[in-house]
Parts: C-alpha cells; structure tokens; sequence
C-alpha cells in the first residue's frame, strides 16, 4: 500500500479517537452538573417536607390557644350567669357556652386530623433524609470517577497528540492539506471503496478510478464527497457463477468478461 495512504488511514483513526475524547472530557461536567441538580431537587424536598412539619406544629399551637380562649370564654359566662336577673339573659349565655364548646370540639377534631398528617409528613420526611444521603454519596463517587476519567483520557489524549505529529510529518503536504479539508467540512476523511462505491457516501466510481483504488498505490479521492478512498481486499465480492444455466467452464468465463446476462442461449455445450 503506498505510504501515505497507509498514514493517513492511520491518522483518520487517530483524529477520530482523539474527537471522540475531546467529546468526552467536555461532557463529564456537564454529567456532574446534571446529578448536582437531581441533588438540589433531593435537598428541596427535604426542605419542603420539614417546612410542612413546620406548618403543622404551628397550626396545632394556634388551635390549641383557640381552645384556651373558647374555655376561657366559658368560664366567664358561667360566673355571669349567677348574677343574671332574667331568664332571656341566662338562655342568652348559655347559648354563648354551647356555641364556644362547639368550637373547642372542632378545633379538637383538627387537631387529631393534624396529628394523623403529621405522622405521614415524618415518614415523608425520614424517606427524603435517606434519598439525599444515597444521592450525596453517589454525587461524591461519580464526581471522583469523572475526575478519573478526565485524567485518564487527558494521558490519551496526549500519546494521541504524538502520534498524530509523527503520522502528519509522514505524509506529503498536497495529500494532507486535502485530508485536513476534507475532516474539517465531514468529520472523516477517508472512506472504503467497495464494490466500486464510496461507502461513505455510496457514489459510484468510474471503472479507471476503481482500478486506481484497487492498486492502493496512489492517493485517490472520492469525486463526489472528496474523501480518499482505499481499497480492502477482504471486502472484495466474488461474482458467483450462475448455477441455473449448465455452461462449459469457457463460457461461464467469457460472461464474468461482461457478456449480457440475457443473450439467448439454446445449445448449453459445443
Ligand atoms: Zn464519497
């Protein structure tokens, strides 16, 4: 295979390696970033949960000095009561009584409906203390291994930077100003040719072309997306000689030459 070529295929898996971690080492922060959110939203849960423990021991406090203030009241109209002079005003007070005992029962009523809620807000609470406490400590393990990752393909990075230097001082400067075009505007310079295609672009080629890929000896370019192409021998079909129609060996040969496949034939044999 000529040299350059050799190279530049060489180079091409290297500058796509070397994208590929380029790509990787810019996406860990935004990884890390992305479970730094997931654990803000854990720790606001954590807040929200206790805010509304919070609420609730407030409420009951208020409904507590509600009641206070309802028994209070009943105190007082039952000290008035003795010193009433007709029987409306007593009616009218202990009108007053019944009304402030039926508060108190209300306000008792919410108070057992706040005690319920109360022992839901605290399993709530304890489930969201446990999920924070995993989420922190996977934040800190996948925080260390991208910083190992980072280093890691920063090192390859680095061999990858030697290598490509080695590679490009190897190659003449009119095939490599061609490959370094033809990266920048497809991300890949070079292509197989198979079957007398592209197989990055799938054009065919011209039989002369195709005979220049074959011999791997010069650099050749694909005429419609401009990449260079090479030829695999592995990849090479051997055309299969038709089996429907018995022929003499001579024949089957002449046809692999181009021979149309729908030329009449009636004598198989001469
Ligand atoms: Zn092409």
């Amino acid at each position: 295979m000529n040299a350059d070529l050799e190279r530049l295929i060489e180079l091409e898996k290297v500058d796509r390696e070397a994208a590929r971690l380029i790509e990787e080492v810019a996406g860990l922060p935004k990884r890390v970033a992305a479970i730094e959110a997931k654990l803000a939203e854990h720790k606001a849960a954590v807040e929200k949960a206790k805010a509304q423990i919070k609420s609730n021991e407030s409420s009951r406090r208020q409904l507590e000095a509600d009641i206070k203030g309802f028994q209070e009241k009943i105190v007082k109209y039952k000290s008035q009561s003795s010193s009433v002079k007709t029987n409306d005003e007593y009616r009218a007070l202990m009108h007053e009584v019944e009304f402030a005992e039926k508060q108190i029962s209300g306000c008792e009523d919410k108070i057992l409906e706040l005690m319920l809620a109360l022992e839901s807000e605290e399993k709530a609470l304890k489930v969201a203390e446990a999920e924070l406490k995993t989420e922190t400590g996977d934040v800190e393990k996948e925080k260390a291994e991208a910083r190992v990752r980072t280093a890691e393909d920063e090192k390859l990075l680095a061999g990858l930077k030697e290598k490509r230097a080695g590679l490009r001082s190897g190659v003449n400067d009119t095939a490599l100003a061609h490959y370094d075009r033809v990266m920048r505007q497809r991300k890949s310079a070079i292509a197989e040719a198979r079957e007398q295609k592209c197989m990055a672009c799938f054009v065919m080629v011209r039989p002369q072309t195709w005979q220049e890929i074959r011999g791997n000896e010069q650099i050749v370019t694909c005429n419609s997306c401009g990449r260079i192409l090479y030829f695999d021998p592995a990849h090479e079909v051997v055309p299969e000689p038709a089996p429907a129609k018995r022929k003499t060996k001579a024949r089957a040969e002449v046809e692999v030459e181009g021979e149309p496949e729908s030329t009449p034939e009636t004598t198989p044999t001469q």
